[in-house]
């Protein structure tokens, strides 16, 4: 039995976040590598280490990075060199990795970071580019392990933050915080279960209120934002429970199993100076010029952050509402083109958070795989504000928009769903209603006014939902009230 008060301790939490650059080319390599292309195919001799290969630094890579550095407010360096990061692997070819070690590119910045109850400021610590290792595969023979050098030397940016969180809930609004980010800058897609987005996470515990750090251990191999949030979990309270057990947590990385939903130690952690960083003698060093710095700027997306308070102030949406179209630059896009088309932001946020937003989780889709255009929808919603539809009709109609390319009002005829306004077609519905049902007309007279709502509805399937509501209602009304 546990008597142990966790409550006494505070976790503190780090997070090294490795994205890949969405470059045409790899890092240092003229080669493009295609997606899901045959083992070593997408490969120079520089990516296989031959003797008398140069890297020549691709273009992309510095400014992708600085795109990251100024959206995260980090200070970008004027000149930083790259370093040689040496150690044995069988599927790093070269015996050592193109990084950078004491002059990141860009460091000194921050992400805001929203939780339930508060707002958080995260440092950033530093950024810098690396090149990434190839692919040790141990599952597909039976006795050897393959090497897959494809991925060698795809470029990577490396986020490293201040130990400045402190829940895994705080970890988990950091990392979404940083995907969302390189999405809107749109230099690396943000897929942690394809790999693209990475993360470890240095955890260590401290009784609360004591400022010296813990010892911290390093968690790998968390392939989603859940199981990073996870593993932190699990860390935080192993750690504890040593401490309280009379132990002490050593300094070492440890892989997350998610079958097992725990974590064991890999290895004993290794110190800078293991690797033997020294600057990296074939590449010169990178100057960025004020030039360069305000081109980068210019280009800069308008950002969530922003995008969200502005959505705030100028369409007087929620706060809910706004981090929920925002999140996506895609999903935010198409809603202004929305709000474009139909010149009216309420409608507009009706219909995208409404039907638009069920349909993508439903097909865990991105907006930009959406069939239906931002004008078609918004021609839709202009059928029903025009009364020609009523909103059961409007749902059936979008939903065939899902199928068919057709217009909107092509559809609604086609589907026999432009409502009657006219008194003419409905009063004998309406009369035929209230005829069969006299003891809801008793009740009805008798004060039970709720009971107006069965009556349309009536109405509406007498009518096979074509019946305008609205009129529906003062007819009976007025028929009810005589
Ligand atoms: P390394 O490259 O050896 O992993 P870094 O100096 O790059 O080391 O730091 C890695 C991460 O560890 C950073 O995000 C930092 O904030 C975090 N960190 C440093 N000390 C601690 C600690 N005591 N507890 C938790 N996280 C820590
Ligand atoms: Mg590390």
């Amino acid at each position: 039995m546990s008597t142990i008060d966790h409550e006494k301790y505070e976790a503190v939490i780090g997070l090294e976040v490795h994205a890949q650059l969405l470059t045409e080319s790899k890092a240092f390599a003229p080669v493009r590598p295609e997606y899901g292309a045959a083992p070593n195919t997408q490969v120079t001799p520089l990516c296989l280490g031959h003797p008398g290969t140069l890297p020549v630094v691709n273009e992309n890579l510095v400014r992708y990075i600085i795109k990251m550095g100024l959206a995260t407010k980090c200070d970008v360096a004027e000149k930083s060199i790259f370093a040689r990061k040496n150690y044995f692997y069988p599927d790093l070819p070269k015996g050592y990795q193109i990084s950078q070690f004491d002059t990141p590119i860009c460091f000194g910045g921050f992400v805001d970071i929203q939780l339930e109850d508060y707002d958080k400021r995260i440092g950033i610590t530093r950024i810098h580019m690396e090149e990434d290792a190839g692919k040790s595969i141990h599952d597909q023979d039976p006795y050897n392990t393959l090497v897959d050098l494809n991925r060698a030397g795809t470029p990577l940016i490396e986020i490293v933050s201040e130990p400045d969180l402190r829940t895994p809930q705080e970890a988990y609004a950091y990392l979404s915080k940083i995907k969302q980010i390189v999405q809107y800058l749109e230099i690396c897609d943000g897929n942690m279960e394809e790999g693209s987005l990475r993360c470890d996470a240095n955890v260590s515990v401290r009784p609360r209120g004591r400022e010296k750090f813990g010892t911290r251990t390093e968690l790998k191999n968390m392939n989603s934002f859940r199981n990073v949030e996870r593993a932190i979990h699990y860390e935080i309270y192993r750690q504890i429970e040593l401490i309280e057990d009379g132990g002490e947590v050593v300094q070492q990385t440890r892989l997350w199993d998610t079958s097992k939903m725990q974590s064991r130690p890999m290895r004993s952690k290794e110190e800078a100076h293991d690797y033997r960083y020294f600057p990296e003698p074939d590449l010169p060093p990178i100057r960025v010029t004020e030039k360069m710095l305000n081109d980068i700027r210019e280009e800069l997306p308008e950002l969530a952050d922003v995008r969200r308070k502005r959505f705030i102030d100028d369409y007087d949406m929620s706060i809910d509402d706004a981090v929920t179209i925002t999140d996506s630059r895609y999903l935010a896009d198409y809603y202004e083109d929305v709000v474009e088309f139909l010149g009216n932001p309420k409608s507009a946020s009706n219909i995208v958070l409404s039907e638009v937003l069920r349909v993508l989780n439903e097909r865990s889709i991105d907006i930009r795989e959406f069939p239906v255009s931002a004008e078609r929808v918004s021609k839709l919603v202009m059928l029903k504000e025009d009364d020609k539809i009523n909103s059961s009709a409007m749902q059936d109609i979008f939903n065939e928009m899902l199928i068919k390319d057709n217009d909107p009002e092509e559809l609604a005829k086609e589907m026999n769903l432009i409502q009657v306004s006219d008194s003419g077609f409905l009063e004998p519905i309406v009369d035929e209603i209230i005829e069969n049902n006299p003891d809801e007309v008793q009740r009805f007279k008798e004060g039970k006014k709720q009971l107006i709502g069965f009556f349309i509805g009536q109405a509406m399937k007498a009518s096979q939902g074509k019946a305008n509501p609205k009129l529906v209602k003062d007819l009976i009304t007025k028929k009810l009230n005589d």
